[in-house]
């Protein structure tokens, strides 16, 4: 078992955020993370899981196991009449399974293209855009539950997949996620009626175009961390009650908004903060992006208090303006690698 101590998270974080890990650890198979959390266990250090760090936020040292999940593989499971199923180690890049997934005429995940990260990480926060969500294509996910120390399949019901949201989300210490099993469709069910999507389609209606089109429109939008860290959408967009939303749209009649299940209306976080003044806007290094204000940007060498100063900054003046509270999106994590409230 090569563990590694005083391991700099630099690269390893999309926000660029200094981070020096006590214990670090690659592991590419369930025994390998086997070995690794019972070697936490007997030296008494919390396991920190880390996929693409991309959407985490990491204080300067972290007294901890880190754990870097790198399970590969692609596997066919069955298929019938409309789909296949396969079964993907938590390790994969997402992008380049999403492409992939287009090259074999598979279809249902080309919305979520160019999203950064790693398969085992999609489920945890659901990951979504353009319409779609990752829990909508996942059949199953296999874990290793540390409580029962034991390998296990959750059926998608189970995960309570959500905005943004499932069960291991609610019990992040409980579970590994190793292989992702995802059904995928043998005849393209197109999702284009979100944003400028359709209209960028033009008269190409097919699953290529439209990943094509995806990847086009994020990358103009979203900047690349690699030119400027950050971790994709900062704060989730809020959901509030129809009472809630009637007294903010009387003040506000041009507020984007989108209705949701259960008398719910979702409105848009990046509009609550351009209209808050804070688009392009910034508290020392850190700040806004631009061109979307919904983005966080580490312009130099900023660690997480600079973080949290602009984004509880962010906060304060949102819900001035509007009463509502912002809630951001990656996971803290605090220096003993246990996740944290914002
Ligand atoms: C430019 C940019 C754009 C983005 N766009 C989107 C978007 O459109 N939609 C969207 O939903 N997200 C988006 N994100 C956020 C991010 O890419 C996703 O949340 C992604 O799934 C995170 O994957 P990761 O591998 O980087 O996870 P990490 O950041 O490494 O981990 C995230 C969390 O999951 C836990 N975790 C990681 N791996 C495992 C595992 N195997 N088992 C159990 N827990 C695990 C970690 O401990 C942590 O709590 C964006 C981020 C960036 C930087």
């Amino acid at each position: 078992m090569n563990i590694e101590s005083q391991v700099q998270l630099k690269p390893f974080n999309t926000l660029s955020l200094d981070s020096i890990a006590s214990h670090f650890i690659k592991v590419q198979s369930i025994q390998a993370l086997q070995d690794a959390l019972l070697f936490a266990q007997n030296n008494d250090l919390n396991v920190l899981l880390l996929s693409g760090g991309s959407n985490m936020m990491l204080p300067e040292h972290i007294q901890a196991l880190v754990v870097a999940m790198d399970i590969q593989g692609i596997e066919f499971l069955n298929e019938d009449d409309q789909s296949k199923t396969l079964k993907v180690g938590a390790g994969q890049v997402w992008h380049d399974f999403v492409l992939w997934t287009t090259e074999q005429q598979l279809y249902g995940l080309q919305n979520l293209a160019l999203i950064p990260g790693l398969v085992g990480a999609s489920p945890v926060q659901n990951i979504g855009a353009y319409g779609v969500e990752a829990g909508e294509f996942i059949q199953s996910v296999e874990v290793f539950d540390r409580q029962f120390n034991q390998v296990k399949s959750i059926s998608a019901t189970d995960c309570h997949f959500a905005y943004r949201h499932s069960i291991f989300k609610d019990d992040p210490n409980r579970y590994v996620i190793t292989h992702v099993v995802f059904k995928l469709l043998k005849t393209p069910d197109l999702k284009m009626n979100y944003g400028d999507l359709k209209t960028a389609m033009g008269d190409e209606v097919t699953a290529e175009n439209l990943q094509k089109q995806v990847i086009q429109i994020r990358q103009s939008k979203l900047p690349d961390p690699k030119d400027y860290p950050n971790v994709g959408s900062f704060f989730k967009n809020p959901i509030i009650n129809q009472t809630e939303f009637s007294q903010l749209i009387a003040k506000f009649p041009n507020i984007p908004h989108y209705p949701q299940t259960g008398n719910q209306v979702k409105i848009a976080a990046g509009w609550l903060i351009d209209q808050s003044g804070w688009k392009g806007k910034r508290l020392n290094q850190v700040g806004m992006f631009e061109k979307q204000a919904l983005v966080l940007v580490n312009y130099a060498n900023a660690n997480l208090t600079d973080v949290k100063a602009t984004y509880q900054a962010v906060q304060k003046d949102v819900f001035d303006k509007f009463g509502v509270h912002l809630e951001p999106e990656p996971v803290l994590f605090n220096e003993f690698g246990l996740i944290q409230n914002h």
